[in-house]
């Protein structure tokens, strides 16, 4: 995978409002937030373009991924009110960055379809 900004903010290259660490995982505020509370939870060690690019090997990591942004989520008193997790793919799926991240989108009502 290529360089992307999101390793500069893993290498602290750049700054970020950084709200979670572990040895797998960073969490960062999102620099155009889309609801009320915006974070992106990314691998730190391993990083793929798209999802396309996940294999069976990897599907540890992916977990780690969703259980550090539920883990969060329940922390910030955010679950029981509920919150949406989403990852974009490539064109269709509104993909910008290609880092995989996983959105963590909470504080206000969503709604379905997304559009
Ligand atoms: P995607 O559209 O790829 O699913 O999501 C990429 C997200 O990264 C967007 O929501 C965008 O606002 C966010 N983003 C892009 N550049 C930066 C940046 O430099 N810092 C932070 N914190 N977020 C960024």
């Amino acid at each position: 995978m290529g360089e992307t900004l999101f390793n500069k903010i893993i290498r602290r290259e750049i700054p970020a409002d950084i709200v979670f660490e572990d040895a797998e995982v960073l969490a960062f505020r999102d620099i155009n937030p889309q609801a009320p509370v915006h974070v992106l939870f990314i691998p730190k060690k391993k990083a793929f373009a798209t999802l396309n690019d996940v294999g069976a090997a990897d599907a540890e990591l992916i977990g780690r991924l969703f259980l550090a942004a539920t883990a969060w989520a329940k922390d910030k008193g955010l679950a029981d009110d509920g919150y949406r997790l989403v990852m974009n793919c490539n064109a269709h799926g509104g993909q910008t960055v290609f880092h995989i991240h996983l959105h963590l989108l909470a504080g206000r009502q969503m709604h379905w379809p997304p559009g």
